[in-house]
């Protein structure tokens, strides 16, 4: 923390390095590289309470709580999760009322990055009515930590990131007036704003992880010889070698896409499906590339000091915080198929080769593509639907990098694996089947009852 690396979000005249966007990726992706807990902890801070507090609190304020993270390395995080409300937030529980020039909130929240750690955090909570009832529109408000409130009740046991913290809290907690974020015009639209630049930002984080992998999943894989020959002989190998570099070069041109899209002067929040899509499909291609490099590492791998095993629990959460996949997948395709039904489109590749994000990638999957869409799609082929527009949307974005002079075999190969994925999601949308989940396996279940004695 010496070298200020925070400061990259911070904006000059607040005594940081400028907040440009390309830094900040950069700053994560050097961390990320030598650990995927220390560039989450960046991000945190970063996305989750800096850029937030830059763009919607008011200025003095700012100030005052910049110069803390200039001077003191003070760090902050957001709390929006409760025990019962997580994937479906917009019912939070915890509330504020009007109290003595300021607000008094109360409610529990869990699973904040940086629990007992942060000197900030940014709370969020319904307004408590006259009528008692909870108003329907999220509010942000900066508590400090020197004051009270925000009192940890347990800390939990994390399954990886070990370096950060995460517990439940008890907020019970007074708040200046002057310390409520203020919405240019709903809450929910500063919470989409804010939840969109952050995920825009995840391939800042995917950026070194995915890069230490394919650098040393290539160094093993040429280094260890089985069966009288280095593994990179071997056809599978190369398969997973040629994924890890696809998914590298992906999260490459996500990289650059960001840099050049989520200006913090820009409202992100009707960016939906690049920031959705980018934050799902770099996400599952970080499980991907662990789950591919523990495989090529073989047992070694699976001792905790090795960083194969650790990578795969590490960025397995990636995939359910700040959108689980499965909804974000989902809410692509809605979002794909409510923009069809607006432009009066019904064709998959017509819409496809008509939208900024998707149409150079669109020609590459024309014949998968071209077909009448099914505007009433069960969620399943919603989720699988939206993978498929995710990774197309992603595949421009290859495209875009491989115009600007990238590395030309990985965008080649990249092109291909992109193609390759895409038609089969295709193929699965096609024939995937609503088949309903038993729902009790009583002893007609169990295999031992049907053993001929
Ligand atoms: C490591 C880690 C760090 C985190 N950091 C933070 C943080 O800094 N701040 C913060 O506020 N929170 C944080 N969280 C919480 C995180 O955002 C929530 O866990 C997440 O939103 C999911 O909520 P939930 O755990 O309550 O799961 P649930 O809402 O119970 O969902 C569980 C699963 O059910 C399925 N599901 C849910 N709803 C639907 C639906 N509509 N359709 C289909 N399937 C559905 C999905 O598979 C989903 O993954 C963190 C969590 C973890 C694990």
């Amino acid at each position: 923390m010496q070298c200020n690396p925070l400061g990259v979000f911070i904006e000059k005249q607040h005594g940081g390095f400028g907040g440009e966007v390309d830094e900040c990726l950069s700053m994560l992706e050097v961390s990320s590289y030598e650990s995927l807990p220390l560039s989450l902890m960046m991000g945190i801070n970063g996305a989750l309470f800096i850029q937030p507090v830059t763009r919607y609190a008011e200025k003095h304020v700012t100030a005052e709580i910049m110069e803390r993270f200039n001077r003191d390395q003070a760090m902050g995080g957001l709390m929006i999760t409760e025990p019962g409300y997580g994937s479906d937030a917009l019912h939070m529980q915890t509330s504020y009322r009007n109290e003595n020039k300021g607000y008094h909130i109360s409610g529990i929240k869990h699973w904040a990055g940086l629990t007992g750690w942060a000197d900030y955090w940014l709370l969020t909570a319904r307004k408590r009515k006259d009528d008692g009832g909870l108003a329907r529109d999220i509010d942000f408000f900066i508590h400090d930590t020197r004051n009270e409130g925000v009192e940890v009740e347990e800390y939990f046991d994390n399954l990886g990131l070990y370096m950060l913290p995460y517990g439940r809290n008890r907020i019970d907690a007074h708040v200046p007036e002057s310390y409520r974020l203020q919405p240019a015009s709903t809450g929910i639209k500063m919470m989409l704003d804010m939840l969109h630049r952050s995920r825009l930002q995840f391939p800042g984080m995917a950026m070194g992880f995915l890069r230490r992998i394919m650098d040393d999943s290539l160094r093993h894989v040429k280094t260890r010889n089985v069966g009288g020959k280095s593994l990179f002989q071997y056809d599978q190998v190369k398969e997973r070698i040629v994924r890890i570099q696809s998914w590298f070069t992906s999260c490459s041109a996500m990289c650059r896409y960001t840099s050049e899209h989520a200006a913090i002067t820009r409202d992100l929040s009707l960016e939906d499906v690049s920031a959705n899509s980018i934050k799902s499909v770099v996400t599952d291609m970080m499980q991907d590339a662990a789950q591919s490099f523990l495989q090529l590492v073989g047992a070694n791998g699976y001792r905790l000091d090795h960083m194969a095993g650790k990578g795969v629990i590490d960025s397995r959460p990636f995939q359910i915080f700040e959108g689980s996949n499965d909804i974000l997948y989902q809410q692509i395709t809605e979002s794909v198929q409510k923009k069809m039904r607006k432009s009066g489109l019904t064709n998959l590749y017509d819409y496809l080769s008509s939208s900024e994000l998707t149409s150079q990638a669109s020609e590459y999957i024309k014949k998968y593509t071209n077909f009448s869409m099914d505007q009433n799609l069960s969620q399943r082929k919603q989720v699988i639907l939206g993978k498929m527009l995710g990774y197309t949307v992603s595949m421009n974005m290859v495209i875009q990098l491989g115009e600007r002079g990238f590395h030309s075999q990985l965008i080649h190969n990249t092109l291909e694996v992109l193609t390759s994925d895409i038609r089969n999601l295709m193929e699965k949308v096609h024939h995937t089947k609503d088949i309903p989940p038993t729902e009790s396996v009583d002893q007609d279940g169990n295999w031992f009852g049907f053993v001929n004695a």
